[in-house]
């Protein structure tokens, strides 16, 4: 190419670069006052709260969105592989990893020692019992060691604005504020993604309604104050539902003939049936006549490549507290080792964790197919699990409850079919 067309491509080429660049500034420049309009309009609101206009203007001074947050609601963007969340990306053995669990284990039984007095005012005060209060600051900061690194109201605002749940976010941003306005220094204002704050990293609506001062010493501080975190939580668990001097459920050994299709609260019955069906607690010991008389469901995490459990109202508290049967579990068993007691007695079996796209297909099929599915949201939750194994059951499949390439195919041949 002579010289001087090699010259007048780079002009064009400069040329256009240019034109993007000025494209790509302008389209910022356009969300940016976008956002800035979403947050004034934030405003009525917030005043409503009793938000003064200076801690406003102060809360959001420099804040942008965070368009990195995992599972956001975008026209046009393309669709992020699952929620990047620990509780639906790992396999049940390595969420629930056993050096970890022992490691916070010890650390847990120390800091119930450090706390007793302050853990038996709150175990009075609530009937939420100590270990599981231990379990779930271990499980969230790992005992306040973990800094959660994002600005929550950075977080909360970009939740409320292009988030899948904007309602939501919404009056978590505004309960937010209204944290700021009551003298909560905004630099504590710090969490994951999700907003949640505090050492036990719980939401700012939950911080309104039930944050207390655990201590005495006249201020509610959930950062620093490991009484004030610890009775902020039992104070959440309670208004859940808690059930005083309840576990949270047992691993069971199933009997031979059953299986994990059974699994789910909709089969949920008292434990004194599941006993007469063959039922036992995998630590050999009875259960107690009030244990008998409580209601609970089968809940089997790995499908039937690992451990059973029977799990009780008090695991669909934690479950409240953050919606996942790995969570509730880890807490669950966390506690339980806190308190003196052991591992799963069931071992995990390893095997791969399916593709999300595997799930949502298998979710998708087999609803059309009959099965019907809460959501087709590529998460294996205890009713995808159960559905699978009621299908591989009327199809003479091997049952094992668990999403997979073969469950997949065997369902897009019946739909086929259809
Ligand atoms: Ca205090």
């Amino acid at each position: 190419m002579p010289i001087k067309g090699r010259y007048f491509q780079a002009l064009v080429a400069a040329g256009f670069a240019i034109v993007l660049c000025t494209a790509a500034t302008i389209a910022e420049a356009k969300s940016n006052q976008d956002f800035r309009a979403f947050v004034e309009g934030l405003w009525p609101a917030a005043k409503a709260a009793g938000v003064s206009r200076s801690t406003f203007d102060q809360a959001f001074a420099g804040v942008v969105p965070d368009y990195s947050i995992p599972d956001l609601d975008i026209p046009g963007r393309p669709k992020i592989d699952n929620s990047g969340q620990a509780e639906f990306t790992k396999t049940a053995a390595d969420y629930l990893s056993k050096p970890y669990l022992e490691k916070l284990a010890v650390q847990g039984r120390q800091f119930l020692a450090e706390h007793k007095p302050a853990l038996e005012r709150i175990e009075k005060m609530t009937g939420v019992d100590r270990y599981t209060l231990v379990a779930i600051w271990g499980r969230e900061t790992a005992y306040g060691t973990y800094h959660p690194p994002k600005d929550a109201i950075r977080m909360l605002a970009t939740l409320a604005y292009v988030g899948k749940r904007k309602e939501r976010f919404h009056d978590e941003l505004i309960a937010a504020l209204v944290m700021l306005q009551r003298g909560i220094p905004r630099s504590d204002m710090k969490s994951s993604w999700a907003g949640a704050v505090g050492l036990t990293q719980a939401m700012p609506t939950e911080y309104l309604k039930y944050a207390i001062d655990g201590d005495g010493d006249g201020k509610i501080d959930i950062w620093r104050s490991v009484a004030d975190a610890l009775a902020f939580t039992a104070r959440q668990l309670q208004g859940k539902g808690w059930v005083r001097g309840a576990r949270w459920g047992y691993e069971v050994i199933p009997p031979p003939h059953a299986d994990c299709s059974l699994e789910g609260p909709p089969d949920a019955r008292p434990i004194g049936a599941w006993v007469k069906m063959g039922f036992r607690k995998a630590s050999g010991r009875p259960f107690t006549k009030a244990e008998l008389a409580a209601d609970a469901y089968l809940m089997m995490p790995a499908g039937a490549y690992g451990p059973a459990f029977l799990a009780a109202q008090n695991f669909r508290v934690i479950r409240l507290y953050n919606t996942s049967d790995l969570y509730a579990l880890f807490v669950g068993n966390l506690g339980d080792r806190i308190r003196g007691e052991g591992d799963f007695v069931t071992p995990w079996k390893a095997f791969a964790q399916p593709r999300t796209r595997t799930v949502e297909g298998i979710q998708a099929r087999l609803t059309q197919l009959g099965y019907p599915m809460d959501k087709i949201d590529g998460k294996i939750g205890s009713n995808t699990r159960k559905q699978i194994g009621l299908y591989e059951k009327s199809n003479g499949l091997t049952i094992d409850c668990w999403p997979s390439d073969r469950v997949l195919t065997h369902a897009n041949s019946q739909a086929a079919e259809h």
